[in-house]
C-alpha cells in the first residue's frame, strides 16, 4: 500500500510505540496511586503534559488530556455554553469538521444561536464578513479550524482571535490538522481554547488534548474522580498520554529540521507530475495558505468514485473530496462552502502526505492517478486527453 491519506489518520511512529509500551507492560500503576509505582506513572504523565504544552507554547497546567479531537471540541462548546448563557451566539464557518458542525447543532438545539461566517472561494474565512457578524454582548464563542482537513487551507487565526476578542468573544480553534504540521504558538496567537488529536500526528487513535488558557474558566464535560486537575474525570489513558507526549516532542523536532520542506517537495512533485499529464487539473484552496501535506485535486470530468476504486486496486490509499458516510458519497460541504460546483466536487480527490512517504511513493501514486484518470475518461467517452509521459 502507498498511504496518502494522512489527514484521515497517520501511522504510529516507531519511537512513539516504543515510548508507550512500558506503560502497557510494567508501568501499569494508576497515576493517582500514592505508592512509588503510581508516583512514577504520574511523573511520566506530567512529562507528557510538558511535551504537549511545548508544542503549543502553552503552560503544562493549560493542557488537559482527552480521547481526541472530537471530545476536546465538544468539551469546549459545552463549557462555554454552560458558563456563559448570557452570550448565546456561536460563530463557526461552513468548512468546519463534522465534530464542530454537530456540536454546533447541539448548541442550537439547546437554545443557543449559531451563525456561519462565509469563506472565500479559496477556503479562507471572509474576515470582513466575520467582523460584521460579531455582536458584542451576544457572541460568546468563535470556533474556527486552524487548518482544514479536506483542502489543507490554513486560517488567519491571529486576525480571527484579535477580532473576536475585540468583540468580547472567546476563541476556540480546531487545530487537529494543524498541530505538528505548522508552528502553533498560543502566546503569539492568543486563542482561548485549542483542540488537537494524537492520531493525526503519529500517536494512536483515541488520544488527544485540549488547551484551555489560564485566562478563562472551564467546566468539564466528563465528571468523576477529579482527574486532570478536575478538568476530565476518568482514569487516564496512560499509554496513550505517553504516546501523545512523545509524538508532540517528535513533531516539535520535525518542525525545526528539514522535514516540512521534504514533505512539501514530495507533495509538489506529485502535483507537478499529474499536472503535466492532465493540464486542466485544479487544486482547491489558497495556494499561499495551504498545508504542505495536503492536495485537494480536481480532475475535471473524472468521476472520483471510480478513481477511488481504481486507485485502491493499484494499492493507493487516498480519499474522495466528498465525505463518505456509510459507503455513500455525499458532496463535500467544504467544497460547497467554497462555491465549488457539485460537478467539480464529484471529481475531487484528496491526497495527504506524512513524513514516512518517499519519492518513489509519490511518483508511483502520480502515475497511478494519471493511468486511472485515462481509464475513467475513456470509459466515460468524454474525449478529454490525458497526456502520457
Ligand atoms: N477536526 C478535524 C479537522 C479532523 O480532521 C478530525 C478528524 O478527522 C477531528 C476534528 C476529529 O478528531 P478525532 O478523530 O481525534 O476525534
Amino acid at each position: 500500500m502507498i498511504y496518502l491519506d494522512a489527514n484521515a489518520t497517520t501511522p504510529v511512529d516507531p519511537a512513539v510505540l516504543e515510548a508507550m509500551l512500558p506503560y502497557l507492560r510494567e508501568h501499569y500503576a494508576n497515576p493517582s496511586a500514592s505508592y512509588a509505582a503510581g508516583r512514577r506513572v504520574r511523573r511520566a504523565v506530567e512529562q507528557a503534559r510538558t511535551q504537549v504544552a511545548a508544542l503549543l507554547g502553552a503552560r503544562p497546567a493549560e493542557i488537559t488530556f482527552t480521547s481526541g479531537g472530537t471530545e476536546s471540541i465538544n468539551a469546549v462548546h459545552a463549557s462555554v455554553r454552560a458558563l456563559w448563557p448570557e452570550r448565546p451566539e456561536l460563530i463557526i464557518t461552513g468548512t468546519e469538521h463534522a465534530a464542530v458542525l454537530e456540536s454546533a447543532r447541539r448548541w442550537q438545539a439547546q437554545g443557543g444561536q449559531v451563525t456561519t461566517a462565509p469563506v472565500h472561494p479559496d477556503g479562507r474565512v471572509d474576515l470582513g464578513a466575520l467582523h460584521s457578524l460579531l455582536r458584542p454582548g451576544i457572541t460568546g464563542l468563535v470556533s474556527i479550524m486552524w487548518a482544514n482537513n479536506e483542502t489543507g487551507v490554513i486560517a488567519p487565526m491571529h486576525e480571527i482571535a484579535a477580532m473576536a476578542h475585540a468583540a468580547g468573544a472567546l476563541v476556540h480553534t480546531d487545530a487537529v490538522q494543524a498541530a505538528g504540521k505548522i508552528s502553533l504558538d498560543v502566546r503569539t496567537t492568543p486563542v482561548d481554547f485549542l483542540s488537537l488529536s494524537g492520531h493525526k500526528m503519529h500517536a494512536p487513535k483515541g488520544t488527544g488534548a485540549l488547551y484551555v488558557s489560564q485566562r478563562v474558566r472551564f467546566e468539564p464535560l466528563l465528571v468523576g474522580g477529579g482527574q486532570e486537575n478536575e478538568r476530565r474525570g476518568g482514569t487516564e489513558n496512560v499509554p496513550g498520554i505517553i504516546a501523545l507526549g512523545k509524538a508532540a516532542e517528535l513533531a516539535a523536532q520535525h518542525l525545526a529540521d528539514g522535514t516540512k520542506a521534504r514533505i512539501k517537495a514530495l507533495r509538489d512533485r506529485f502535483e507537478h507530475l499529474i499536472h503535466a499529464a492532465v493540464p486542466e487539473m485544479r487544486i482547491h484552496g489558497s495556494p499561499a495558505h495551504r498545508l504542505h501535506t495536503t492536495t485537494s485535486l480536481c480532475l475535471p470530468e473524472t468521476d472520483a468514485a471510480g478513481m477511488l476504486i481504481l486507485l485502491d486496486q493499484a494499492g493507493i490509499a487516498c480519499s474522495a473530496g466528498s465525505a463518505c458516510h456509510a459507503g455513500a458519497l455525499h458532496a463535500s460541504h467544504v467544497l460547497e462552502a467554497m462555491d465549488v460546483s457539485a460537478r467539480d466536487a464529484a471529481c475531487t480527490l484528496r491526497f495527504s502526505f506524512n513524513r514516512f512517504n518517499t519519492k518513489s511513493d509519490v511518483e508511483s501514486a502520480a502515475h497511478a492517478v494519471i493511468e486511472s484518470a485515462h481509464k475513467i475518461r475513456e470509459a466515460q467517452g468524454c474525449g478529454l486527453a490525458v497526456i502520457s509521459h
